[in-house]
């Protein structure tokens, strides 16, 4: 049976719920291996965390050096790992560094890479939105190991719980993958809300806030969801940059996404439209955005969203 690799997905220390997706599909083309790479001594701990989705094995390498050095010394492991052990695949999830580690795994391995995949079949095959989402592209790595990053939330994961049988691997980096130090990090002011590429629940605000997004907040908090924001809130600086949505922002993929106030312009589209359920708010009921929405309602988002916290607070009591 052919054994998938997929790349453990860690933040601050925790374990994320692509862990569980990428399993999923790592589980469609053969047995999982998911590969931790921890700082010295915390392997085990992290590993134990994996306690979910179809993992059949973890292997574990700790390095200080995946810390001080970043994605070189992380993608070095993992060529490594790839080289030694051929998998069928690697999986990684579709984030800024998984994107960057993957790119770099693939030129140490002389194997071909498909990014942002929404979807990966047994054969390999992987689905892509491309040109705003308006496309659907299939295609398969024909050239060494297949390296899909995949986003999170695209792939509905099986949360049965894992018995993985774990090992330890020792391996000595590369000179040249330890040549960049990180000197120093600091970690986005994140709040008490969600990750935006990980929440269930997204609620956007766009220009039509008009530059307040209290109510647009306030929303978000009674669902329990993260907040995005179109370029045009973004540029005018109502929100951070690290919150855009859309095709040079963030890709999300939730079970809901709520816009508010936001037209629905392609390049805002297609970091959105893969979302389960789409929910427009708009005064314009000619906005395009309402050509992609499940639900719409016509009307300002000013007395729209106040009745609509109202109403989530008073059914959750
Ligand atoms: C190369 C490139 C990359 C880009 N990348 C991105 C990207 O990543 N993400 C992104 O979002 N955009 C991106 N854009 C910009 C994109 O083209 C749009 O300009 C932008 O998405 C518009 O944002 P908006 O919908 O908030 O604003 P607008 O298009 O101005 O729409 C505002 C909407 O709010 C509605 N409205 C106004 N007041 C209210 C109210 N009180 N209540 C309810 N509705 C109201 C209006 O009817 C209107 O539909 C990019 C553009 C380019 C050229």
């Amino acid at each position: 049976m052919s054994n998938v690799f997929i790349l453990a997905d860690f933040l601050d220390g925790k374990p994320t719920k692509t862990n569980a997706e990428l399993a999923t599909a790592g589980a469609r083309i053969g047995s999982v291996t998911a590969v931790v790479l921890a700082p010295v001594g915390k392997g085990e701990a992290q590993a134990s965390s994996l306690a979910t989705g179809p993992i059949s094995q973890i292997l574990i390498v700790e390095s200080d050096y995946f810390s001080q050095n970043g994605v070189a010394a992380v993608a070095d492991a993992l060529a490594q790992l790839v080289t030694t052990k051929s998998p069928a695949a690697l999986l990684v999830a579709s984030h800024a560094f998984g994107k960057e580690v993957a790119a770099r795994v693939a030129v140490r391995t002389d194997s071909g890479i498909i990014t942002d995949a929404v979807d990966v079949s047994s054969d390999l095959t992987a689905t892509q939105l491309v040109f705003g989402g308006s496309t659907t592209v299939h295609s398969k790595v024909s050239h060494g190991t297949p390296i899909i990053t995949v986003r999170p939330n695209s792939i509905n994961a099986e949360l049965t719980p894992a018995t993985p049988v774990v090992e330890k691997i020792e391996l000595a980096l590369d000179e040249n993958s330890k040549k960049a130090t990180i000197t120093s990090s600091k970690p986005p002011v994140q709040g008490d809300r969600p990750q935006l590429t990980e929440a269930n629940i997204v609620v956007s605000g766009g220009r039509g806030t008009n530059g307040d997004f209290s109510p647009v907040e306030a929303f978000a908090d009674s669902m329990g969801a993260a907040v995005g924001a179109s370029r045009a809130a973004t540029d005018a600086g109502w929100y951070p940059h690290t919150h855009q949505v859309g095709q040079t922002g963030k890709s999300v993929s939730p079970q809901l996404y709520v816009a508010c106030g936001i037209s629905g312009a392609i390049q805002h589209r297609a970091g959105m439209q893969t979302s389960k359920t789409i929910v427009v708010i708009n005064k314009d009921p000619e906005a395009p955005l309402f050509e992609i929405a499940d639900f719409g309602v016509i009307g300002d988002l000013f007395a729209v969203l106040p009745k609509a916290t109202e109403g989530v607070k008073a059914h959750k009591s």
